[in-house]
């Protein structure tokens, strides 16, 4: 992020406007539109207002003489557009007082950015791509329009009006969020939404105890919450809504190491993240910890995440941990995500399943060499059956060797399966009896092995295949 959004009070002082043409005319419609003070400079000789509300026009100061000496005392802003040579001049001059300044399409000069803008009264949405194409940031601003309620800025407006008041009658901060969380998620906000804002005043003002109402409980100690939150595996456009919505409520997150950083910037800014995973070369705080951390975030009322790679209930010990927070008589729910296995599977183009071919699937891990031991392979010796690994990169040969000797074909396809949906993934594809060999070419984990007669449906196979056939074309031709 090189260019910080930020929202410009336009009541403040003039803006100066340079420039002549169509384009000039664009910027007096956003600007008047803004409500700003507007002291325009035409660079043509001609204040043509054509095409302008006669109302807004109305508002302009057109003014005369050389922007280039003109007294720049209290002007907030400089914008130039179809302003030629003259708009580079002015953006020397701004820069030398220290003004901000545009200059369209014009990003050396300038030191602002003009962003796509949703406009729902109050509510405004600015889209930016640093300068680099106007139309990504269009495509943004629809998606963004497609997505919000029409009456949302009323929302804001209507709640804008009782905040005062509110803030007077519940001066915890946490609480008066939840507050208003509870306004805008339920009955009140929907009146609102649905443009019924009498009602919606109306039950607001029937709210005797706004902090019972906020969720308080008796001399207003707040119940606090834990939601175990799957991440999936990487990808953050892979997080359900659910996940989404738990990371911008949350108070405080606890997140493991496998948590991509991407996913982290979803999380509300103003909450605290502790991270509590292992890291290279370090141990975890340890699960025991884990636990009182959670118990006493909730305890002390706060809004707890704990954020974990994938799904929580796969090999992520969400059940020991909802174990403690029962024993602890806190309140929690769990949020699913997508499990690596099935986000390697997708983005590889794995069937984990196949008509006739594979009709089970088994997950499990081999951390070490020793849990690879406990396993019984003659359970997996079905050639049908798909066999997922997890933490198994270490324990690979176990893993062949366990497979081998309880009698799965050494020729069945394996795949191992890195940094599955981030952008750093990798496949490398072959036998069981080169599995360890696979795992050492795709630098690094985390990474899944995936095993099974699928494997040989999958898009690196298939390209390994055409690879292999091209070569051998080329070395024929040589
Ligand atoms: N709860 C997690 C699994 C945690 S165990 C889940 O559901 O995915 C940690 C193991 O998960 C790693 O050793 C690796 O085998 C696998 N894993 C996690 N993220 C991964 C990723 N992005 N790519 C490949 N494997 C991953």
């Amino acid at each position: 992020m090189r260019y910080l959004p930020i929202f410009l009070d336009l009541q403040t002082g003039p803006v100066l406007l340079v420039g002549a043409g169509e384009l000039v005319r664009a910027k007096l419609r956003l600007l008047t539109a803004a409500g700003a003070r507007i002291r325009w400079y035409a660079t043509s000789g001609d204040h043509d207002v054509s095409g302008l509300d006669p109302a807004d026009a109305a508002r302009i100061d057109f003014a005369q003489g050389d922007p280039l000496t003109a007294d720049l005392t209290g002007v907030i802003a400089i914008l130039c557009a179809g302003a030629g040579d003259i708009g580079v001049a002015m953006s020397v001059r701004a820069k030398s007082v220290g003004l901000p300044v545009n200059v369209m399409d014009d990003l050396v000069h300038s030191t602002f950015i003009f962003p796509a803008i949703v406009d729902r009264g109050e509510v405004v949405v600015a889209v930016g791509t640093g300068g680099a194409s106007p139309v990504v940031a269009r495509r943004v601003r629809e998606k963004i329009e497609a997505m919000l309620p029409a009456r949302i800025g009323d929302l804001a407006t209507f709640i804008g009006r009782f905040r005062k008041s509110i803030h007077g009658r519940m001066p915890d901060m946490a609480l008066r969020r939840r507050f208003w969380e509870r306004v805008v998620d339920g009955a009140i906000g929907a009146l609102v939404l649905g443009g019924r804002t009498h009602e919606a005043e109306a039950a607001l003002n029937d709210i005797a105890d706004p902090s019972a109402f906020a969720g308080a409980q008796a001399a207003g100690e707040i119940q606090g919450h834990v939601t175990l939150v799957g991440a999936g595996p990487g990808d953050p456009d892979l997080l359900t809504i659910k996940a989404l919505r738990a990371l911008q409520d949350a108070d405080v997150v606890f997140y493991d190491e496998l948590v991509s950083g991407e996913i982290l910037d979803r999380i509300r800014r103003d909450a605290a993240r502790v991270p509590v995973g292992r890291r290279v070369g370090k141990p975890g705080i340890g699960q025991h910890a884990i636990n009182r951390l959670m118990i006493e975030a909730a305890k002390s009322g706060q809004r707890a995440v704990r954020l974990k790679g994938g799904d929580p209930f796969v090999f992520g010990r969400g059940g020991e941990e909802i174990e403690a927070l029962r024993k602890a008589n806190v309140a929690y729910s769990v949020v699913p995500g997508i499990t690596a296995g099935l986000g390697g599977a997708a983005q590889f183009e794995v069937p984990l399943t196949f008509r006739h071919e594979a009709l089970r699937i088994t997950f499990l891990t081999a951390h070490r060499a020793k849990d690879a031991e406990a396993i019984d392979w003659s359970a997996l010796t079905d050639t049908r059956m798909t066999v997922v690994v997890y933490m198994g990169m270490t324990a690979a040969p176990s893993v062949r060797s366990g497979l081998l000797a309880a009698g799965r074909p050494p020729q069945t396809p394996v795949g191992v399966f890195a940094r599955v949906t981030r952008p750093d993934a990798r496949a490398a594809v072959g036998r069981l009896e080169n599995l360890p060999d696979l795992v050492e070419k795709i630098d690094g984990g985390p990474a899944i092995l995936i095993i099974g007669d699928v494997v040989a449906h999958s898009a690196p196979w298939r390209h390994q295949n055409l690879n292999q056939i091209i070569s051998k074309i080329l070395e024929a031709a040589a």
